[in-house]
Formats: structure tokens, sequence, C-alpha cells
């Protein structure tokens, strides 16, 4: 059977890049007492889905890592050694260059990855609630975040 790639809607599903997704559903805790105190057991279900896609969605959703990373890099680099040799700061270096890092990805992957995805009108990897058998799941209490 030929199936359209859910993401695009357009190109046929290659088998070799069907999107694996999976599902949580948190059950009840159990807390028991152990030697070290109360213990914790999170419990939850697990559900793997195999989402149709064609091999233009599968690159594209594999495409922003890389150079998200690098940008990333790029600028902790640049604000690390701001801090450390202009405003000479190894405190301000230390907290403010992971924060750095982060913002740089966020604006990477907005200002890159989405426009791209948009471009090509697809769904993002994650952009599963539109799929008939996973909508399901999802308003039946199952979430795409593993339970906490
Ligand atoms: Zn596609």
């Amino acid at each position: 059977m030929i199936s359209t790639c859910y993401y695009c809607n357009k190109n046929y599903s290659d088998p070799n890049h069907v999107a694996t997704v999976i599902l949580y559903k948190k059950l009840e805790t159990d807390y028991s007492l152990g030697l070290t105190g109360l213990k914790k057991k999170k419990n939850y279900l697990k559900k793997s889905f195999q989402v149709n896609r064609c091999a233009t969605c599968s690159k594209i959703h594999h495409t922003s890592n890389l150079p998200t990373l690098i940008f990333s890099v790029i600028i902790m680099t640049v604000v690390a050694l701001y801090l450390l040799l202009i405003y000479k700061s190894r405190g301000a270096a230390i907290i403010l260059t992971p924060l750095a890092g982060i913002a740089a990805a966020i604006i990477y992957i907005y200002f890159t990855y989405r426009r791209k995805i948009k471009k090509h009108g697809m769904k993002d990897l994650l952009e599963i609630n539109e799929h008939p058998e996973i909508k399901f799941y999802l308003q039946d209490g199952w979430q795409i975040i593993e339970p906490v």
C-alpha cells in the first residue's frame, strides 16, 4: 500500500524514513518506605508509533541539529571571551555563557528551521496531533513528553 507522508501531506511516504513517535501515559506514582526514606516509583505506559514520512521531510527534520549546535557554540565563545577579557568577570561568564548558548539555539531554530518548515508547508516532528491514530491516544490522556 502506498501512503502519503503525514508531515507534508504531499509526497509518498518512504519506508526508510518513517518517523518513530513515542507517547506516554502517566499512571499513579507508588510510594514505599525504603532504608533511605520514602521511595518514589513513577509508573507510566509507553507506546511507539510509526508515522509515515518522506525522505525530504526526514532530511529537514534532521538538518537543524548540527548548524544550531555550531551557532550556539560560536555565540557562547564570543560571550565568554567578552565577559572574561573585556568585562573581566568570571562569575558573569559562568552564569551568562550557558544562557547565551540556549538563547542562540532558540533564535537559530526559530529563524532557520521553523521558516524552512513553513516554506515547505510541512509539520515539525512532534506536531502529531492531527495524526488519526495518535490523536485518539492524545485525547485519552497520553502525552508526548515523558512524565517526570
Ligand atoms: Zn513529507
